[in-house]
């Protein structure tokens, strides 16, 4: 009999955990369910989709129905896990034209991803109103952009920055409540002063304060901050996301003190053969041991990499599940961040020291994060071009554990990178 695994989920830690089984034991049967009805997408081109909500551009290629299929994949689309039975290795599931069955396994993958974490306030129901988590929500909003030229968007991390871009290319007026300042979880105070200075003058900034109500009958018409009302037809929430855990809860999993499902560093959870990855779980930081969310496509895939593994009874340990790394180009910046910043530091109880060094000819800044024995724990970098570069070199040290004494030797191509790493790293071989 063929090992059957399922997989709830058909974001990056789903499509990965998949890929992964597959590659390391052909012989399984791999399904993958999700509740969308549209082939996976790139979430963060979801905001391109406000420009084309038809596209079809977005979609990814090695993730399609046909390509997982070739590799023996089978993806069941708009189905919904409602509940199940993990003893019995049983799921029910209600799929959308309301008819109930169940799928049994042997093994089984939890990728549910997260939900929009929207702040409460009077008339946050309100239509006109939006999140983006999938396609589908964007396409919507793509719509209603025919309609409306100037839009409110909360929330000023990666997807919020992103989304402001993308309107603002597409000539829309874009006002950006920022409630304390840019990014603020993954940039020093001094990274986010610098980013904020490359966003374009037309893009109408709210800084320091957040909303406190959306107003309105039937639709919005505007947004109150600060004491003002912007008026609007269309305002999205971009105030990032909580763990989609209570299905896994309802499983009887363990979730932990932060609402995400809790895993060990092989993606297992509190049942033996039940594993869980992405935005829905808890991750451990490598440092302290501390629980910490990571709702990013990056980590969701490494992690989904080790749960295909695990799953197939292999025991490798992938140490770089749990190391943050997030790169975006917004507003002509490589946005780079990597590991700790002294914020997500500060919250699992480090003290760190930062490191500041530009290159003006790179319109570059980089900020380097050290523990107190001085190892290098998290680097952020802004920079016209080559920030994926820059941003390689801090990975490469962070995830070693080592201090910049220890590990000086890089291998640089550009000079005047070259030059800037040397300066920051020492003298290179
Ligand atoms: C606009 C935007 C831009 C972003 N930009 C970036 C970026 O630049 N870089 C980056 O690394 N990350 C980015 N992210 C974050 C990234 O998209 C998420 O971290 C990532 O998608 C999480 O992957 P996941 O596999 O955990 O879950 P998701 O991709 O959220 O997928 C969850 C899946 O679970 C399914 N599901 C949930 N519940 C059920 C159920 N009960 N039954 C069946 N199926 C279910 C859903 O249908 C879906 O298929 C962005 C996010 C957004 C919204």
């Amino acid at each position: 009999m063929k090992m059957k695994i399922a997989i709830i989920g058909y974001g990056p830690g789903g499509v990965a955990a998949a890929t992964a089984a597959k590659t390391f034991d052909s012989s399984v049967e791999v399904l993958i369910l999700t509740t969308e009805d549209l082939p996976a997408h790139k979430k963060p081109g979801a905001t391109m989709a406000l420009e084309h909500p038809e596209t079809r551009e977005l979609e990814i290629r090695d993730w399609s129905y046909e390509t997982l299929k070739k590799k023996g994949i089978e993806v069941k689309t708009g189905v919904k896990v409602v509940g199940g039975d993990l003893e019995k290795k049983s799921l029910d599931v209600i799929s959308s034209d309301g008819k109930s069955s169940s799928i049994e396994f042997d093994r089984l993958i939890i990728a549910t991803g997260g939900n929009p974490a929207v702040p409460e306030m009077p008339g946050i129901d309100l239509p006109g109103v939006h999140t983006i988590q999938s396609m589908a929500e964007t396409s919507i909003i793509g719509k209603e952009l025919d309609t409306t030229d100037e839009i409110v968007i909360v929330g000023a991390g990666f997807s919020g920055l992103e989304t402001a871009e993308r309107l603002y290319k597409m000539g829309k007026k874009v006002h950006l409540i920022i409630r304390s300042r840019l990014m603020r979880k993954q940039l020093e105070e001094a990274m986010s002063k610098d980013l904020l200075s490359r966003i374009p003058r037309g893009i109408k900034l709210h800084l320091g304060s957040a909303p406190t109500s959306v107003v309105g009958t039937k639709h919005v018409t505007g947004i109150e901050v600060g004491g003002e009302t912007i008026d609007t037809s269309l305002a999205l929430f971009m105030t990032g996301v909580s763990p989609n855990s209570s299905l896994a809860e309802q499983l009887g999993l363990k979730v932990g003190t932060l609402g995400g499902i809790t895993i060990n560093n092989m993606t297992e959870t509190s049942k033996d053969g039940v594993y869980a990855v992405g935005d829905c779980v808890e991750m451990t930081d490598t440092l302290t041991g501390k629980p910490r969310l990571m709702p990013i496509g990056s980590t969701a895939a490494r992690a989904g990499r080790q749960a295909g593994v695990a799953a197939v009874g292999r025991s490798k340990v992938y140490e770089d599940t749990s190391v943050m790394l997030q790169y975006d180009r917004i507003f002509d910046t490589d946005i780079v961040c990597i590991g700790h910043s002294s914020t997500s530091a500060r919250d699992v109880g480090l003290e760190t020291e930062i490191q500041y060094l530009e290159d003006p000819n790179e319109a570059m800044k980089v900020a380097l994060v050290t523990d107190n024995e001085g190892r290098l724990i998290g680097g952020q970098v802004l920079s016209a071009r080559m920030g994926a570069r820059v941003g390689y070199e801090i990975l490469n040290r962070v995830e070693a554990g080592v201090t910049l004494k220890e590990r000086p030797m890089l291998q640089g191509r550009h000079e005047q990178i070259l030059s800037l790493l040397e300066r920051t790293f020492g003298p290179m071989k």
